[in-house]
């Protein structure tokens, strides 16, 4: 009577998290702003590509 009951051993938490992971810094070279883990991005605010406001002509103060 030996069921063999499908154990595999838990394996910790090695799964992929959905969270973006912390200590992820700016790819932008030299830049090394840390990112935070809501940033999606691989540059910091400043290096963001989409991040750059096209400044028409207006002075932002
Ligand atoms: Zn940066």
């Amino acid at each position: 009577m030996s069921r063999s009951v499908s154990g595999h051993p838990i394996s910790g938490n090695d799964r992929p998290s959905k969270a973006f992971r912390a200590g992820r810094v700016c790819l932008e070279d030299g830049c090394g702003t840390r990112l935070s883990i809501y940033n999606n991005g691989k540059f910091c605010a400043q290096h963001a590509p989409m991040a750059v406001p096209r400044t028409r002509g207006r002075k932002i103060a």
